[in-house]
């Protein structure tokens, strides 16, 4: 059966940032896929390059860092190749962005309604007036209450819950092909962040469109993906499906993070944190980057990077563990 096309292909990503101290490799052959209507989690501590990943998705790398190779394929167009004009006409109308904290990306000098309406009248060619009455719908869609008192508040007037869901509305308005969504319910408290999420992932589903969410909670994970992505020091480490991950994760990192987080079901009484410190981009240990902090390392780890291997339909893993052990370099060091 022929394969359905990726609506967003990454293909070996090389993000870098060019500092007085030297080349820092936020990522580092990045690789993986998304299909229409999939909503894909992008996983791992702080600094693993997730972040870095979606800004340069957007577009949106500033100096000194740089898309250095590899591929963004977006319904077949390279992102990494287009001028900057077609990259404007593309973001915030077929791909669009919510960031962690709404009042960093709204305006606080301008309506909510009016900041969501610009991007109608910019990207949809929209009068004022349709604009407006599109953008009090979005804030319904929302859930807003009062939509058409709230289109003419200021941003700072709005809690934090109001101003997410804003921003949602502005995001999802142009009714765009990719949602990137970065830690979207970090700054919220516990129940305001699952009514977020559903939110999300309800009008996704309506507008059949496709979600990277990047986030270090696997709770929020486990809610909403279709898809998982585990990043470790600017590489993906594991890609499974959502079940796959959380009942047979086979990267001893995956494991460590699943074991440091509260189950979803049952409270675990003594969770068990990852020992050691994510390396920094300039320090990077030779072989598997993860080795100074596994459990299983063997010496094969200390000198020999492992390369990303499907172990399984649609289940890839870089590690020595999964390798025929006489096809491993220096197999009998072991
Ligand atoms: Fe651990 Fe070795 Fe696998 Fe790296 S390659 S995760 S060090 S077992």
């Amino acid at each position: 059966m022929k394969k359905e096309t990726p609506l967003l292909e990454v293909k070996q990503l090389q993000t870098f940032f060019h500092t007085e101290s030297g080349i820092v490799k936020s990522v580092d052959g990045v690789s993986f896929d998304i299909k229409k209507g999939e909503t894909v989690a992008i996983v791992g501590e702080s600094g693993c390059g997730k972040s870095v990943t979606s800004f340069s998705i957007m577009g949106l790398v500033s100096s000194p860092g740089k898309i250095e190779g590899g591929n963004i394929f977006f319904e077949e167009e390279d992102l990494t190749k287009i001028p900057e004009k077609r990259m404007r006409e593309l973001r915030g109308n077929q791909i669009s962005m919510i960031f962690q904290e709404p009042l960093s990306s709204l305006n606080p000098v301008f309506k909510v309604g009016e900041q969501i309406s610009e991007s109608l009248i910019l990207h949809q060619k929209l009068s004022k007036r349709e604009a407006k009455i599109k953008s009090i719908e979005m804030l319904k869609k929302v859930g807003i209450p009062r939509p058409d008192q709230v289109y003419s508040n200021y941003p700072h007037s709005l809690s934090g819950g109001m101003r997410q869901r804003v921003m949602i509305a502005m995001a999802l308005s142009c009714n765009p092909k990719l949602l990137i969504a970065d830690e979207p319910t970090t700054a919220l408290d516990v129940t305001i962040q699952s009514q977020i999420l559903h939110l999300i992932k309800s009008l996704s589903e309506e507008y059949n469109t496709s979600i990277i969410l990047i986030t270090h909670d696997l709770g929020v994970v486990a809610e909403i993906a279709d898809k998982v992505i585990v990043m470790y020091a600017g590489q993906v480490v594991e890609e499974a499906d959502v079940f796959t991950l959380f009942e047979n994760p086979k990267h001893p990192y995956t494991k460590g993070l699943l074991n440091s987080t509260p189950n979803i079901n049952e409270m675990k009484e003594n969770l068990e944190s990852i020992k050691g410190m994510v390396p920094t981009p300039r320090e990077m240990p030779k072989g598997c980057r993860f080795h100074p902090r596994c459990p299983a390392a063997m010496k094969v780890c200390v000198t020999h990077a492992p390369q990303l291997e499907e172990v399984a339909d649609e289940n890839f893993v870089r590690c020595w563990l999964y390798e025929d052990k006489e096809a491993l370099p220096h197999a009998g060091n072991c």
